[in-house]
């Protein structure tokens, strides 16, 4: 890997986000959350920032979208400042399933029935879980203020509409929450669980809001920018290793081997990814590949690792 210099980039981004958008027409916009396939199909953005708050931008980066499975990196670390290390993956594995990221298959198949890593869906619902507060508003209200101050933005918010949308149309996420509850895996009421995933996955972000949430993983738990330590490292550690492992879904063994940076993408088309101890970025591109990946994001970040030599392996 080598440090790259923001205004050697800046020249050639917008250059490199035409040239993906073209293939962003073979994707498709996810419609299993009906008021996601009112997205733009053909969009691309993408935001750089560096430690010292400088920024490199291009594209539809001023798209507003919700972060979907982005945010379960940030459930993750707060049930983990919440609970610690040992409490958490009593109720989760660590390990990647090869099966599709709402699949419930192996909560019946393998014993015991705990989801096999906090990035997928079962693991997710059971990460909500354990996110502090006496009722699902209270976990809501505590989530959102920890995404604030991660994302130095006091104006993020849950976008009502989609948060709505998921949680009418949400059988499968339901049908595996209740079973996560006869596995003796979820605590509490169901529906309250939920509402509390549900809510999280809604948070509505730009590109520019997740690039500063990486550049603190990027810069192992301090917001270089106000120089302020709000994650304990170990737990950015673990947090990262997840990405690299699991972050992409079914593709992550790819996307490590063409990219090779911790990533976590969300079914709206976002990707939040970083360069450790250089930047943090944020990718928006709502047309998927058939692994569930931003396709126009994808190839954006293949293009930029290859030209910059950004792979961490
Ligand atoms: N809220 C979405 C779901 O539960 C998150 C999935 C995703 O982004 N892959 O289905």
């Amino acid at each position: 890997m080598t440090a790259i210099i923001l205004d050697q980039i800046a020249g050639k981004l917008p250059l490199w986000v035409e040239d993906s958008r073209k293939c962003s027409s073979e994707g498709r916009v996810a419609s299993y959350i009906p008021e996601l396939s009112k997205a733009p199909t053909e969009a691309l953005g993408i935001h750089l920032l560096d430690g010292s708050g400088r920024s490199a931008s291009a594209g539809d980066c001023g798209l507003s979208f919700t972060m979907q499975s982005i945010s379960k990196v940030f459930t993750l670390i707060l049930a983990l400042i919440e609970n610690g290390e040992e409490a958490v993956f009593h109720k989760v594995g660590m390990e990647p399933t090869g099966d599709n990221f709402n699949s419930m298959l192996k909560l019946e198949l393998v014993r015991p029935g705990i989801p096999f890593n906090p990035l997928i869906n079962a693991g997710a619902i059971a990460i909500s879980s354990l996110i502090g507060g006496r009722n699902a508003e209270e976990k809501s209200a505590r989530t959102l203020q920890f995404f604030r101050s991660l994302a130095g933005n006091d104006s993020l918010e849950c976008d009502e509409d989609v948060r709505r949308s998921e949680s009418e149309t949400a059988n499968l996420n339901r049908s595996m929450a209740y079973l996560l509850k006869d596995n003796g895996v979820l605590e509490g009421d169901v529906e309250e669980v939920l509402a509390v995933y549900f809510h999280h996955c809604s948070i509505s972000v730009t590109c520019a809001d997740l690039a500063r949430m990486a550049l603190v993983l990027a810069f192992d738990g301090v917001d270089p920018i106000k120089g302020e330590r709000l994650i304990p490292r170990r737990y950015v550690q673990i947090a990262k290793t997840f990405m690299t492992t699991c972050g992409m879904y079914n593709a992550s063994g790819e996307f490590a081997i063409q990219v090779g940076l911790p990533a976590k993408s969300g079914v709206s088309g976002g990707i939040l990814t970083l360069v450790p101890g250089q930047y943090g970025i944020g990718v928006v591109g709502p047309a998927l590949n058939a692994k569930g990946n931003s396709i126009a994001g994808v190839q954006l970040l293949e293009t930029m690792s290859r030209e910059l030599d950004l792979s961490m392996f």
